[in-house]
């Protein structure tokens, strides 16, 4: 194993990849914030928007809190689709070009 790949030993999901619907988070299946209707601007785009109608940076925090809320109640209601918190696949190499917000402890 090279130096600086990242392993198993720090937590990092391995089979985490870039969510297709909104290319912006990370996802194993958990709801993407970007198919859910923001509570705060009422955006249903994968973007939020600023009060002035540009497009934000990043989601509100209402709007990330209702995607994880949607994740809970689908683990309450032992949905499949939702991967277990430690995957237990076999542990593949890791992908090299994972960009540092995906490292936990790393922002
Ligand atoms: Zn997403
Ligand atoms: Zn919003």
């Amino acid at each position: 194993m090279a130096a600086g790949e990242i392993v198993g030993m720090t937590g990092l999901p391995l089979a985490l990849r870039l969510c297709e619907k909104c290319r912006r988070c990370n996802t194993f299946g958990e709801t993407c914030p970007a198919s859910l209707r923001c509570p705060t601007c009422g955006s249903t785009a994968v973007r939020c928007r600023r009060p002035s109608g540009h497009d934000a940076a990043e989601w509100h925090r209402a709007r990330l809190k209702a995607a994880a809320d949607v994740d809970a109640a689908r683990e309450a209601a032992g949905d499949p689709v939702l991967p277990p918190r430690w995957p237990e696949a076999p542990i593949r190499a890791p992908q090299s070009r994972f960009p540092k917000a995906f490292i936990p402890g790393r922002r």
